[in-house]
């Protein structure tokens, strides 16, 4: 009988040492040795990528969480990286050449936006925004040179969602590669191989992490697109670290709950910010007035952690706001068990001019709450006396 990913998420795990440990060991070690000569020479094989030679190549506590990651995400393989960015640029430079034309959802990451407009020119390699609130926009981006489509969804911070399906198949029908960034749901909330991405890959620092400690990164998909993939990052340098795995694949055990908790949180403020007179409106993937609340509903199995709402009285309200916080974090990170307020236009968004903001869903006014995991009434009363102080 096939176990659950609930179940899976706790047991998979490396095998155990003649010490009979029952977690899993830190395995911090940056190089492993040989029986002899000739058990070393059949390591370097081209075609031996089992024998743990270097960490800098594979290391038994990384591969613990490569295992459960790709388990979760139901993938043949995975490849983990000190970041986010390494996994997302990693991806860029394994399958984009010169020559080469890549279509985004305009939504993005800001560092992602960073790559694909400042850095992947440099190197020949193209790239054009879609709209992914217009999927029929899609088709009309891809060009005979289009190797790959890179999305987030949900988006940061518009919360704006795409079927995943729909955009595997204009994938399919037109040869290239289908990769989401699955950040912002987990695996917990949405596998998009599923639906027939080719690559999902993570920002691990953020929800599998959970509570704001480490960095980290990870690829999954198939055996043939991940074996390309391990070995740009394997000879280029942006390996996760054994620390920074074991931490993560601790994280894993309870990622299932802790998301349970996350988006009952979640959909709990939304409904109740929808009541509040200073805010003009509230966006959760899970509340019905969603624009692609019905996608939402086929795709994932909760909303996720994060709500957006908007505060009237624009950008001077939203940092009144923030100011008048008093347990709830004012930082840029998310996915962690303290809640987390940001004010995206004067902060992370503060360089697009109004118009580029009002592309990517910011307005002066909006407010992104990174939901955790403290008892929802406390979470609620925070941001309503902070409220209270926006009323002008
Ligand atoms: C944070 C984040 C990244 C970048 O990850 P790092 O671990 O900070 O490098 C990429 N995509 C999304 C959606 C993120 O939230």
């Amino acid at each position: 009988m096939s176990q659950h990913p609930e179940t899976r998420a706790i047991r998979i795990q490396t095998e155990k040492t003649n010490q009979k440990e029952h977690a899993t060991p830190l395995f911090l070690t940056s190089s492993f040795t040989y029986d002899s000569a000739e058990q070393m020479a059949a390591a370097f094989a081209d075609d031996n990528l089992d024998i743990n030679i270097y960490s800098r190549f594979s290391n038994p506590t990384v591969d613990e969480f490569i295992a459960k990651m790709a388990d979760l995400e139901g993938a043949e393989d995975g490849v983990a990286t000190g970041t986010g960015m390494a996994a997302i640029f990693g991806t860029f430079m394994t399958f984009l050449g010169k020559g080469d034309h890549i279509v985004s959802a305009s939504a993005v990451f800001g560092s992602t936006h960073t790559i694909l407009t400042k850095y992947l020119p440099k190197w020949g390699i193209e790239s054009t925004y879609f709209d992914m609130t217009q999927p029929e926009s899609l088709a009309s981006a891809i060009r005979p040179n289009t190797k790959m489509l890179y999305l987030e969804t949900p988006s940061n911070p518009g919360l704006d969602i795409i079927d995943l399906e729909l955009a595997a198949s204009i994938c399919k029908k037109h040869n290239i590669l289908f990769v989401v960034d699955n950040c912002f749901a987990t695996p917990a909330a949405q596998q998009p191989i599923k639906f027939g991405a080719d690559l999902v890959l993570h920002s691990a620092t953020k929800f599998l992490d959970g509570q704001g400690r480490v960095l980290g990164g990870v690829v999954v998909g198939k055996k043939d697109l991940i074996k390309q993939l391990y070995l740009f990052i394997r000879n280029t340098g942006p390996s996760l670290s054994p620390f920074n795995a074991w931490v993560l694949s601790k994280s894993l055990e309870t990622l299932f709950v802790r998301m349970d908790r996350h988006a009952d949180n979640a959909l709990k403020l939304a409904k109740a910010l929808e009541k509040e007179k200073a805010v003009s409106s509230v966006r959760y993937p899970f509340l019905e007035n969603h624009p692609q609340y019905a996608i939402a509903k086929k795709q994932m199995q909760n909303g996720g952690g994060i709500v957006t709402f908007d505060i009237k009285g624009g950008v001077d309200a939203g940092r009144t706001f923030l100011n008048s916080l008093k347990m709830i974090s004012v930082t840029n990170n998310l996915g962690d068990s303290r809640t987390i307020a940001s004010h995206p236009a004067s902060t992370t968004h503060s360089k697009l001019t109004a118009d580029e903001q009002k592309a990517v869903g910011i307005t002066p006014g909006l407010i992104r709450i990174s939901v955790g995991l403290e008892h929802a009434d406390d979470i609620l009363a925070d941001i309503q006396q902070a409220l209270q102080k926006c009323k002008s």
